[in-house]
């Protein structure tokens, strides 16, 4: 094993093996922006084997004040193609796969289907909602983070043995807006969410299953709220299977 992960397998519940786990495993990463540019430094820096990328952006001049993985030279770019490129001369021992499209009703059974885990970096409610009944349909457990200004909330659904998405939020969607994002918070979501990835792809417990992690940078305060099964679910049924 190289010295790149030496760190890492020091930890007690990490070790050689663990190390080999998340060099055989594949995680998709929705979405190419704020929260993605964390998520995916992360993911690469662990040394997760196989990384998707999908989102169907362009670098655009207003997103540089958090989506460090883009720079001036990349504006007008596509997302996709801008991360690859760092993520790949970053560690050149993992494979990256962009993909330039948006995650649609149409696609999403087969993108999702190719990887072990999803990772959400999305702002819109519209994808959580078809990557959560995808996840479901295909038992695939995902995470997902979301921002508005200060306050950052994260979630690990786990289809058959947590509540899902629409547990959580309804079926009734409210129309795409945009939310106010700063760095940090949405690098500190960014990375309990790749937190949990790693702790599920180490076979550990993950500490956010089935829970709501709510963040209030404001007062510096983290706080976990159970997820409950909402009775008749359209998406999950309700309860575990
Ligand atoms: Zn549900």
């Amino acid at each position: 094993m190289s010295d790149r992960y030496s760190r890492q397998i020091m930890i007690p519940e990490f070790g050689e093996d663990g190390q080999q786990k998340l060099e055989d495993a594949s995680v998709l990463v929705i979405g190419a922006g704020g929260l993605g540019t964390t998520l995916l430094y992360h993911l690469a820096a662990a040394g997760i084997g196989t990384i998707g990328i999908a989102d169907n952006d362009i670098v655009n001049i207003s997103n540089l004040n958090r989506q460090y993985i883009h720079f001036e030279k990349d504006l007008g770019s596509l997302k996709v193609v801008s991360a690859a490129e760092k993520l790949r001369k970053f560690n050149s021992n993992i494979q990256i796969f962009p993909l330039a499209t948006a995650i649609s009703k149409d696609n999403a059974i087969d993108i999702i289907s190719q990887y072990d885990i999803v990772a959400l970096a999305v702002d819109s409610v519209q994808a959580r909602m078809i990557v959560n009944e995808a996840c479901v349909q295909l038992g695939k457990p995902f995470v997902d983070g979301g921002i508005n200004g200060f306050i950052g909330t994260s979630v690990f659904i786990e289809p058959g043995k947590t509540p899902c998405l629409a547990c959580l939020y309804g079926t009734e969607l409210p129309p795409i807006e945009k939310f106010s994002s700063l760095s940090p918070v949405v690098g500190t979501i960014a990375s309990i969410e790749a937190t949990s990835v790693i702790q599920y792809l180490l076979g550990l417990p993950v500490p956010l299953a089935g829970k709501l992690l709510y963040y209030n940078a404001l007062l510096a305060e983290f706080e976990q709220l159970p997820l409950e099964f909402k009775e008749g679910c359209p998406i999950c049924g309700g309860k575990k299977k």
